[in-house]
């Protein structure tokens, strides 16, 4: 059977599996003999560019040559940064991100006497949209990736300890990674993994934890400044760097100590593992409250959570297991599970799934959609104001058909509008301002009819996640297919690959 690899594509650090020749999924080091890489891209000049531990280790001394944690970035549109005149994209350092995952693990087994893969599964947050998705796939090209799918990370999470006990089990994946926040309620039945719901906060991780930290040192060292006022000066990175070491230590030791220069001038300042959790507080409180409304939109919200495994490499923090062993009496899992390795090993899995072996893993089930989509619609008792109302939630099915009906709203219409928003929420009805508009069409008949005449909708959402809208009024019809092509087009891709392949250093 064809080997295909497992991706984990981090926002702190990436992580590349296969299957090894037990059976059993294996991640394989990258050449600095590290099992993960920083997601870190440092670009010395205009040919050489660092990525991983040589590069998180520049960035200290060159920061606005540094590139980190750019998959927050990815939903951005427009998203650039401008590194000597040199403009890179989220896309592009994701490129150089995979692109040396990719090229150390081939290089590995090259030394092995094997040949080089050439495919891989990489993995998405749950909450990415179209787009993010398919900027992902961009980035593999450029780096030269034959992309055969893309997985959740929660997915990816809970196949990786799919063999384990979880049959007949209804789950929750709470995934604190370095930049970001996934949690995903599941179930696993007859061997089938179902997604009974999906939440996070793409914002939130184990940087916000370093940054609360250093705040709090530069506080009670006197200095009267927070990490934001010197982000940009050359002292930070390497704090940042070493404030996150110390809240590692905290994660083994009751106390621990967190040196720092600042404008040449050396401080110290002792942290206890209690202070710590206290002055984060409120950003695990974050992760909870996500959490319950992650259990409020399950399709079974009353399901009692019969296990919780902890993934990403934050949840090595005592507080996380302490946090949610107060709310839950069930079991949670982590320990020599090793969570930073979950996600690639569950890709790994699902890569060979994939190539025809079904003994690895278990089957994926009903995966949901990650975006709702509504339509703009006047409000009759105050036709001055605008509502969405969705016609497909992300918490549906991902593959999903419906029929909706609407009407006009004034007599003598002699077209309707029909304006398609995507949004995140769960609700029916929506406030467009957290909408975001992504297609418009009239559709116009020429002659005027009563107010309240219908305008039929249907929506279907294919297992690709592309959504289909058909709208009839009068036996006219307006359609609206809403799939995403990226930013590069097949020949930028090319071009963009070709120069890539002479690039990492
Ligand atoms: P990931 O994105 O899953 O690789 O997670 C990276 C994040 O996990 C970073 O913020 C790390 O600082 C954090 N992390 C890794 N190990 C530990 C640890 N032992 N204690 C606390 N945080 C950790």
């Amino acid at each position: 059977m064809e080997p295909i690899y497992g991706i984990d594509l981090g926002t702190t650090n990436s992580c590349i599996a296969t299957i090894g020749e037990d059976g059993l999924p294996t991640v394989i080091k990258n050449l600095e003999g590290k099992n993960t890489t920083p997601s870190v891209v440092f670009y010395e000049d205009e040919d050489g560019v660092f990525v991983g531990e040589e590069a998180k280790y520049s960035m200290n001394g060159e920061p606005e040559r540094s590139v980190a944690f750019i998959k927050r970035e990815m939903s951005k549109p427009g998203y650039t940064r401008d590194i000597d005149g040199q403009i890179v994209t989220p896309v592009d350092a994701s490129a150089l991100i995979l692109k040396k995952v990719f090229d150390d693990a081939n290089q590995q087994l090259s030394e092995d006497g094997k040949d080089p893969i050439k495919k891989a599964v990489v993995t998405v947050p749950a909450y990415f949209g179209n787009m993010e998705r398919e900027l992902t796939k961009q980035a593999a090209q450029i780096a030269g990736i034959e992309i055969l799918d893309l997985l959740n990370e929660p997915t990816a999470a809970a196949l990786n300890y799919g063999t384990k006990g979880l049959e007949g089990k209804t789950f929750m994946i709470y995934d604190l990674g370095g930049g970001t926040f996934d949690v995903s309620i599941m179930r696993m039945k007859n061997g089938v993994l179902d997604t009974l719901s999906t939440d996070g906060d793409h914002q939130l991780g184990g940087i916000d934890w370093d940054i609360s930290l250093l705040d709090y040192a530069l506080l009670t060292c006197g200095l009267d400044i927070t990490y934001n006022d010197i982000k940009d000066e050359r002292d930070a990175g390497k704090m940042l760097n070493d404030v996150e070491q110390c809240k590692k230590r905290l994660s083994k030791n009751d106390k621990a100590m967190f040196k720092f220069v600042y404008k040449r001038k050396q401080y110290t300042c002792e942290v206890s593992r209690s202070l710590f959790e206290e002055i984060t507080a409120d950003l695990l409180n974050k992760t909870i409250n996500i959490v319950n409304h992650a259990i409020n939109i399950s399709r079974d919200p009353s399901a009692n959570i019969d296990e919780i495994i902890l993934v990403g490499g934050s949840s090595y923090m005592p507080m996380v297991k302490e946090k949610l062993k107060k709310i839950f009496s069930c079991p949670i899992r982590l320990d020599n599970l090793e969570p930073d390795l979950a996600v690639a090993k569950g890709a790994a899995l699902h890569a060979s799934r994939l190539a025809g072996d079904k003994t690895t893993s278990v089957e994926i089930g009903n995966d949901m959609g990650s975006r709702s989509y509504g339509i703009l619609c006047i409000d009759c008792n105050d036709k001055n104001k605008f509502f969405v109302s969705n016609i497909i939630l992300r918490t549906d099915d991902l593959i999903h058909d419906s029929k909706h009906t609407f009407e006009t709203a004034f007599d003598g219409q002699t077209s309707v509008n029909i304006s398609i928003y995507e949004n995140k929420m769960t609700e029916k009805y929506v406030n467009p301002d957290l909408c975001t508009l992504v297609r418009s069409g009239d559709i116009n008949w020429g002659y005027g009819v009563p107010a309240h005449t219908t305008v039929s909708v249907v929506v279907s959402r294919s297992s690709d996640s592309t959504v289909k809208i058909w709208c009839e009024c009068q036996g006219v019809k307006i359609d609206f297919e809403l799939d995403y092509k990226g930013m590069y087009s097949d020949e930028e891709i090319e071009k963009k690959r070709k120069l890539l392949a002479t690039k990492i250093v």
